[in-house]
């Protein structure tokens, strides 16, 4: 690691925090002494990771236990609920003016959610089946940002994307590019203080956190400096929490996850609104959003 430097501060000195990441020879967790930027090293070799995308994807996430599907339809079907997650804290942004473009847009199925709200609706997608199935369904979906270069948007979404960009000062510096002045970019990206990892951090929980698709693990701190050090003005990071109190008791007593409302029965609705309350305020939760502007 002689020759790394903190791509957020510049610092050289590194402490390794995890000695393993899952599906990885040879990556382990460093995290920056300085500013504490935390991120996995070596990443995956390009060409892999092209690869890895284009046609692994799906099949990686059903692996991990996510409510993914890699049948298209099926994906667009099951995230109609996330689709209204999302569409709840972000719809005050949305103006029947706005030009929209979410990057990693999968089958599309939060753009057209907001298609109704907004003038247009624009996504990225490098996973070919999906961009398909997104265009055949009559949303304008690219294969990447290249392909739409100097068109220029309101809003720029993206979930769970930015932890997995190997040069994400870059990317936001290049970016700029897309956003009409006084646009505003919004991304969310898992917390890395979420309680699992800060707190419970039981060996099966590190194991199945730390993994090779994630190269940067944010905090709101971290993130808030990568989007100033390429010049944006951060509006606001706001915490959310989407995994509830069964799937951390769960963790906690069987060792696994998947654990989503299986003790609701035992814990009750009150019991789990409360408990996910605290995790926000104490900035314990799991998803964190920023909110930025050019
Ligand atoms: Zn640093």
């Amino acid at each position: 690691m002689s020759d790394l430097s903190c791509p957020l501060c510049g610092a050289e000195k590194f402490e390794r925090i995890h000695g393993h990441v899952k599906h990885s020879n040879s990556s382990s967790i460093e995290q920056c002494v300085a500013c504490g930027l935390i991120f996995q090293y070596p990443f995956m070799p390009a060409e892999k990771e092209k690869e890895f995308y284009e046609k692994q994807f799906p099949e990686y996430m059903k692996k991990r236990g996510a409510a993914s599907e890699t049948n298209p339809e099926e994906h667009f079907n099951t995230n109609k609920k996330e689709a209204s997650r999302r569409l709840e804290y972000i719809k005050n942004y949305l103006t029947p003016e706005s030009e929209v473009l979410e990057l990693g847009s999968s089958t599309g199925f939060f753009i057209h959610e907001i298609g109704s709200f907004v003038k247009t609706v624009c996504g990225v997608e490098p996973g070919e089946q999906y961009a398909d199935y997104a265009n055949g369904r009559g949303i304008e979906t690219h294969a990447s940002l290249s392909d739409i270069k100097g068109r220029k948007f309101d809003i720029i979404f993206s979930f769970y994307v930015f932890e997995h960009l190997r040069n994400p000062i870059e990317f936001l510096n290049a970016l700029k590019s897309n956003v009409k002045k006084g646009g505003k970019i919004i991304f969310e990206v898992p917390n890395v203080e979420d309680i699992l990892v800060s707190f419970y951090k039981t060996p099966e929980i590190l194991d199945f956190y730390w993994q090779l698709a994630h190269y940067f693990y944010y905090s709101a701190k971290t993130l808030k400096t990568a989007f100033e050090k390429c010049g944006y003005k951060v509006i606001d990071v706001k915490h959310s929490q989407r995994y509830d109190i069964s799937n951390h008791i769960h963790w906690l007593k069987d060792k696994k996850p998947g654990g989503m409302g299986r003790y609701i029965d035992i814990f009750g609705d009150k019991l789990n609104e409360a408990y996910k309350a605290n995790l926000i305020e104490k900035g314990l939760s799991d998803t964190i959003t920023i909110f930025a502007q050019l």
